[in-house]
């Protein structure tokens, strides 16, 4: 035996981010009454961390007894290894995770909803910071060109490539335990959402196929509507006025636009530097950050059909109160439009593409 296993200390393992890498669930994570990550059922399994060392109970482990210990013995039963070889998963896991585990781990919560929203906020964290640049033919890269053909993945700022689980909690109205179904790990383009001080607010993840270079789809049974391939996660601080800042804004002008291939493809029609600010309800109150210098803001519009309630274009509504904040704030704005209605700029763009018009070199 190495004598790098015994320096393991079990009590500074960032267990909740180990456990997540072997594929537990935010339920099973948060402290109350969840499917075992080994045996299944609804409830019988509590991850308390009681002593800190990723503890857990199974009230009726693998069908039979109960059963209790601490997060390297669930290490040891998910991965078939023994304790030797379990350390020295959760020591390569720590040599190879250091630059991600950027924050001592969290005074020990009292409280269960304390546990769930530490957890919360450590897991929208992790999504990025344990993610990897992207670099050109990775599966986040090619997904983005198919998207955005032409782009410089290089220029790319606050875009990151991690392999995350996609699960599915179910409807509402089923939000029971036992509802929740687990899809399986899929690259994800992972985004850094910056609040207007430059603070980490949240992270979006956009899971992809496995095989095409397009968004993932994937049903629940019986249903012939695809879940949602983006999820945002936990607000790490107040989202208002935030943005996820693909590229850096050249001589004092900066664009906004709903989606993230949206903003790309809209610096590609126009040069223009696009942020995403991830909805049209963000990107109308979108705040322009101080100390950047920046004048000019280029709105781009998504161009949705009228709303039959409010006989407006929802995309459009929010561009206009967006343009007018901007303007009473003394910025000047530019307002760009796609040509035509029912498509934004991303579709724009690969109409260009495809109509045979010359690359922009970006
Ligand atoms: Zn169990």
């Amino acid at each position: 035996m190495s004598t790098a296993f015994k320096r393991v200390d079990l009590a500074t393992v960032p267990w909740l981010d180990v456990l997540a890498t072997l594929g537990l669930t935010e339920e099973q994570l948060s402290g109350s009454g969840a499917s075992c990550p080994v045996c299944g059922g609804n409830d019988r399994f509590t991850f308390d961390d009681r002593k800190g060392n990723g503890d857990w109970i199974c009230r009726k482990h693998n069908g039979g007894n109960p059963a209790s210990g601490g997060g390297i013995n669930l290490v040891m039963e998910l991965q078939v290894l023994d304790f030797v070889h379990a350390l020295d998963f959760v020591r390569e896991w720590m040599g190879d995770c250091s630059r991600q585990v950027t924050a001592p781990i969290a005074a020990r919560p009292e409280k269960k909803n304390e546990t769930k929203k530490v957890f919360f906020e450590k897991l929208t964290r992790a999504f990025y910071e344990t993610g990897d640049e992207l670099v050109a033919g990775s599966p986040v890269a090619s997904y983005i060109l198919a998207r955005v053909p032409g782009l410089d993945i290089q220029r790319l700022k606050n875009l990151r490539q991690n392999k995350l689980l996609y699960t599915d909690k179910g409807k509402p109205d089923k939000a029971k335990s036992g509802t929740r179904k687990v899809f399986g790990d899929f690259y994800a383009m992972v985004g850094r959402y910056q609040n207007p001080e430059g603070k980490m607010a949240t992270t979006h993840r956009t899971y992809l196929h496995p095989t095409k270079s397009a968004k993932l789809e994937v049903y629940r049974d019986g249903s012939s509507d695809p879940l949602d391939p983006r999820k945002q996660g936990a607000s790490l601080l107040d989202v208002h006025g935030g943005a996820i800042r693909l590229l850096d804004p050249t001589d004092g002008v900066v664009g906004v636009a709903e989606g993230i291939e949206t903003a790309l493809a809209a610096f590609m029609l126009t040069g223009v530097p696009v942020w995403s600010c991830l909805n049209r309800v963000l990107l109308a109150h979108f705040i322009v950050p101080p100390g950047l210098g920046i004048h000019t803001v280029h709105i781009f519009a998504d161009y949705d059909h009228v709303d039959i309630n409010t006989g407006g274009s929802p995309g459009m509504v929010s561009a206009i109160d967006l343009s007018k904040t901007l303007k009473s704030k003394g910025f000047k704005v530019v307002m760009h439009r796609p040509s035509k209605i029912g498509t934004d700029f991303a579709d724009e763009w690969l109409m260009k593409v495809q109509r045979g018009g010359r690359l922009r070199v970006a």
